[in-house]
């Protein structure tokens, strides 16, 4: 049995950012992270490897150089959870005690719950941005692609990045054009959703983004089976109520699949979860990160339940406020600090254009920390995307440290 003051479950891009802030704010905490992988993955960055813009290796670092160095890291994974002790079990069968707990596993994909995926993935033009593993094998698809039906799917379940399953749509699009097969091409986007994206102002332009492009967009088709032998992919239509009254089967040639998403199950099956829910989310108060009812408990980033959509972006401003909550509640202080629901999601249209989507998912409104319009595809949101963020993201955000000013830096830089 090993005890710590502050335990973390997952050293990702939440765990890695909070127990940095941390350490920042006070040298002498006792801080373990229980974190299973050597890898750390800049996961924003298999978008660009599946346009072909990145390989998979500039998006992978060694987990060692980013866990802190005042941090102990316990190289193995959570399989329970027994908060009513302070405690959890590893895999290897370690007990980790607590005195606070910091809740930060990500998000499963859920590849079995699509019929024939996990079979027909990798191989064949079913392939996937959403594992390291097949995002090189999406832009193989794109650069090859001899003309015929692309598809590309949204599933019926939360999921992190909610850009993310469009993106490399357009991407695609641009890739066929300059390859003169686009006009032998049908490009489809099919969600179960009913437009193109939670914040009326971006689904506006995103509007306009599939009709200019000729994108056949097909609203409440959920995939639920992929015929690999056959290369069908089979779609439950909704009606407006959300009842499936009909069936859709499709052809493809090439199919980009998001896979159905949830908590980690060993999160869903514990008490920490939110009752009654099959995503099994931490349940968290939505300002304070703290748990609804284990005050010493405090969770962000995708494995949370706080509804905004899931992204590093949002990971980043929630390590912040874990970070000050946590050290006031060691103090018997008031958490005064509170997570208004800020997440981004850039939203690449093309090579050299993104929308840099910043909005508030508490009040679905638009926000921006630039002195710029956000409702409008930008080259210089191409240069953020593809290189301010990735460089912020592992010389400052994975430190710890505060940048809103780098923002300002790196556009005087670039004008
Ligand atoms: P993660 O970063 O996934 O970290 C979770 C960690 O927990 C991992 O290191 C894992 O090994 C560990 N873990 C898992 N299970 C256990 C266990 N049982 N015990 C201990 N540790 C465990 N975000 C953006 O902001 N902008 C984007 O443009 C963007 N694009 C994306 C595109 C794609 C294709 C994908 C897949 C994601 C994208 N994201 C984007 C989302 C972003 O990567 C996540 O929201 C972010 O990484 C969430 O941080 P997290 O710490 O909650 O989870």
């Amino acid at each position: 049995t090993l005890h710590h003051q502050i335990v973390f479950i997952g050293g990702g891009s939440a765990g890695l950012t909070t127990a940095s802030m941390l350490l920042k704010k006070n040298k002498s905490l006792d801080i373990a992270i229980i974190e299973p992988s050597h890898k750390q993955y800049y996961q924003p960055g298999w978008t660009m490897t599946g346009g072909g813009v990145f390989q998979i290796e500039d998006t992978v670092r060694d987990k060692k150089d980013f866990i802190p160095r005042q941090a102990t890291w316990i190289a193995d994974r959570v399989v329970k959870l027994d908060p009513d002790r302070n405690a959890v079990a590893t895999k290897e069968g370690i007990l980790v005690e607590y005195d606070y707990l910091i809740v930060c596993p990500g998000i499963q994909l859920d590849w079995h719950l699509i019929k024939g995926l996990k079979d027909a993935i990798g191989k064949n033009g079913v392939t996937s941005n959403y594992a390291p593993n097949y995002a090189p094998y999406t832009w193989e698809l794109i650069k090859n692609f001899p003309g015929g039906n692309a598809l590309f799917t949204f599933p019926n379940t939360p999921v992190k990045c909610g850009g993310a399953p469009q993106k490399v749509m357009y991407m695609a699009d641009d890739t066929f054009r300059k390859l003169g097969v686009r006009d032998r091409t049908n490009v489809m986007f099919l969600t179960p959703a009913t437009k193109m994206f939670a914040v009326p102002e971006y689904s506006a332009i995103l509007d306009k983004v599939v009709a200019e492009r000729g994108i056949d967009v097909k609203f409440r088709h959920n995939l639920k089976e992929i015929k690999g032998e056959t290369k069908e992919a089979v779609f439950d239509v909704f009606d407006d109520s959300g009842a499936v009254v009909d069936e859709f089967t499709h052809k493809y040639d090439m199919i980009h699949v998001a896979p159905p998403q949830s908590a980690p199950d060993f999160i869903k099956q514990s008490p920490l979860a939110v009752s009654g829910s099959a995503y099994g989310w931490v349940d968290v108060d939505k300002y304070t990160l703290q748990h609804n009812r284990y005050p010493n408990i405090f969770s962000l980033g995708d494995a949370s339940s706080l509804p905004t959509s899931k992204t590093a972006a949002a990971a980043r401003k929630q390590a912040a406020i874990v970070a000050e909550n946590l050290l006031a509640f060691i103090a018997s202080q008031p958490l005064l600090h509170k997570y208004d629901g800020y997440t981004c999601c850039p939203l690449i249209t093309g090579y050299g254009k993104t929308i840099m989507a910043e909005f508030d998912g508490y009040n679905g409104t638009v926000v921006s920390s630039f002195p710029l319009n956000p409702v409008k595809e930008r080259w210089i949101m191409w240069m953020m995307k593809t290189t301010g963020l990735p460089w912020i993201y592992w010389n400052r955000m994975l430190k710890g440290e505060q940048f809103e000013g780098d923002y300002i830096k790196f556009m005087q830089w670039r004008q």
